[in-house]
């Protein structure tokens, strides 16, 4: 996918200027470069990364949906999701969280280079971060299935805040196994974003749930009680 028929594409959804295209290309540029040296993405070719991350990116938001809010995209990697959304989205406040060091000193260096004023890292475990009930949106996308996903995430949104789970081709199937996660972490399923991306290059289910409650302080328990019985 070039630049232009992502713009295309896009275009009832959300405006991408000139200076925004701008800033995705730096971006492709550096994640390119700084793939040369770690292990950042396995898509290198540059149409593939526009179409596979920048516009999968943008295909659950909208401007009324992201507009003026405080955002976490948790286990970030190369900033897919949360990255792009704070290109796209410069009224929304993004915070980028990933465990490993070296993915977050590249994500510093695309904010430099890119000016960007709305992303910030935190280099951490999303179970040990200090944010409880803060953000209007948490996302994650590629991370780990949704029962165990939810359990680390919804701590963190703001009572009547969303999740945004971004999800493949199994999405549906790892929503009915966590049936009971989305009980206990007082979740309701709003919406199901069923999109096939253009030139059969799969489909993606994107998941969005609205926190109805507090999360009990039990949750998130420790990542080993997680992962071996997960919720
Ligand atoms: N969201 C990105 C990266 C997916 S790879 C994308 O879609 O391309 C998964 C990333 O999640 C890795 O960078 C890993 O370091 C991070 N990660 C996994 N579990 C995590 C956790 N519990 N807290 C924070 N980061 C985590």
């Amino acid at each position: 996918m070039t630049y232009e028929e992502m713009v295309s594409l896009l275009s009832g959804k959300i405006e991408l200027n000139e200076k925004t295209v701008e800033r995705f290309k730096k971006y492709a540029s550096l994640l390119k470069e700084w793939n040369e040296k770690m292990n950042l993405t396995a898509i290198t070719d540059e149409p593939e990364i526009v179409e596979k991350h920048f516009y999968d990116c943008l295909l659950p938001t909208d401007h009324d949906l992201l507009d003026d809010k405080l955002i976490c995209d948790l286990g970030t990697g190369a900033g897919f999701p949360g990255m792009v959304w704070a290109i796209a989205y410069p009224k929304c406040v993004v915070t980028l969280v990933d465990a490993t060091g070296k993915k977050c000193m590249f994500l510093n260096e695309v904010i430099k280079e890119l000016n960007l004023t709305n992303a910030f890292v935190v280099n951490s475990r999303g179970e040990d971060l200090d944010m409880r009930e803060h953000f209007d949106i948490v996302t994650a996308r590629a991370v780990a299935p949704l029962n165990i996903l939810l359990e680390v995430c919804v701590p963190l949104i703001k009572e009547k805040g969303l999740m945004i789970a971004m999800k493949g081709a199994k999405g549906k199937e790892e929503l009915a196994d966590a049936k009971k996660a989305v009980q206990k972490l007082y979740l309701k399923v709003i919406n199901i974003n069923e999109q096939a991306l253009p030139n059969d290059e799969g489909v993606r289910y994107n998941i969005i749930l609205k926190k109805e409650k507090k999360t009990e302080k039990k949750y998130p328990r420790s990542w080993a009680e997680i992962q071996k019985k997960p919720l």
